[in-house]
């Protein structure tokens, strides 16, 4: 009956579900989006507490047994479900989200719901715990990438409870934790761009163990992407470029910078998140490389940019994204865009 495909482990002790959803601290005013309801085991307990929810459900069949569990009572009117899949859905306004998430759609859940313009006050999500893990990994710790960064400079983060995989039906392979995500809100959320912030550690996490140096001069693609953003920058500030051909000769590479193998163990390899992203780089720089005239001195100066950026102004060229920190990464955010680098 379940389709464990798309995530479904049903939660089923009440104790947990009346926890999660105690967590929330709900007004009767609110709004709340639920990811994934299922059978809806939150779903009505959630109706109990709350104004409204808005369910978005992918599976038909789960969507119509939720839809019968209200009907003809009071509820049924401060219901309203969704039926597809919630990353794509354009989603109205809510106060708060709770979700026993589907693990497939972890990391593209917690990145929509931060950027969105106008957050939800609180969101309680339950995930599996590596990824709850991840998500309070401070900088140096083994699980520490770009959606820690990410996370934490967007939001608060709090572990609210660990949940054992036998509370769920059917149970799934490990462990589970509920998270407490809660955006910066006013004069505490950054004044930086989410677009430009992701793009720089995207570049910067594609390894996590690489150092900045390696990860910034010693793959062409990186260094093709940031020429473009580069270019398009001077055609909007009418900065003129020296087009003048250069031979490929001195290209350097130094992408088999040593990495540190002892510290970072195996665990930092599994993380498809970088992997995925390394190859989206790849794959966008050749589609536009190719037509791609000879290289000329813009080539030479964004290099010559970039190496300042990493040596001269923030000092950051032998560190590791894995042990920066927020600071480090705004610094080099003001330092790049300083030199007209920009990432969005
Ligand atoms: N909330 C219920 C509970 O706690 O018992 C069910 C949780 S179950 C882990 C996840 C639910 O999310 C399933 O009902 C599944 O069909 C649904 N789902 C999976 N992927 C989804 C997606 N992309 N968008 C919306 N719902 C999704």
């Amino acid at each position: 009956k379940f389709n464990t495909n798309v995530g479904q482990h049903i939660l089923k002790n009440p104790g947990v579900a009346e926890a999660i959803v105690q967590k929330a601290n709900l007004k009767p005013s609110d709004t709340v989006l639920e990811v994934g309801p299922g059978t809806g085991n939150l779903t009505v307990r959630i109706l109990e507490k709350a104004k409204k929810v808005i369910a978005v459900e992918l599976d038909p069949r789960m969507a119509a047994e939720l839809t019968k569990r209200v009907q003809g009572k009071p509820e049924q009117k401060r219901l309203e479900v969704l039926l597809g899949d919630v990353i794509k859905t354009e989603l109205p306004h809510f106060d708060v989200c709770i979700s026993n998430t589907p693990y497939q759609i972890s990391s593209p859940l917690v990145f929509k719901l931060l950027a969105l313009p106008n957050p939800p006050r609180t969101s309680i999500l339950m995930f599996q715990r590596e990824f709850a893990l991840r998500l309070t990994a401070r900088p140096g710790d083994a699980l520490y990438c770009r959606l820690s960064v990410n996370a934490q400079f967007w939001a608060k983060i709090t572990h609210v409870m660990k949940v054992g995989k036998n509370n769920f039906k059917p149970p799934p392979q490990v462990e589970s934790s509920v998270v407490r995500i809660e955006p910066k809100i006013g004069s505490e959320r950054p004044g930086v761009s989410w677009d430009e912030w992701d793009g720089m550690l995207r570049i910067c996490f594609v390894r996590r163990s690489r150092t900045m140096r390696a990860s910034w001069m010693g793959s062409k693609e990186v260094l093709a992407m940031v020429e473009r953003n580069y270019r398009v920058w001077c055609a909007m500030n009418d900065v003129a470029l020296d087009e003048t051909p250069v031979g490929e000769d001195d290209e350097m590479e130094i992408d088999a910078a040593p990495e540190e193998e002892e510290e970072w163990g195996g665990i930092m390899d599994e993380d498809g998140v970088d992997d995925e992203e390394q190859q989206r780089i790849a794959r966008e720089a050749g589609s536009k490389t190719k037509s791609k005239k000879k290289k000329t001195r813009v080539a030479e100066l964004v290099r010559e940019k970039i190496r300042k950026v990493l040596e001269d102004v923030t000092e950051l060229a032998d560190k590791r994204a894995g042990k920066c920190d927020e600071n480090d990464f705004l610094r080099l955010l003001f330092a790049f865009n300083e030199e007209g680098i920009h990432f969005a």
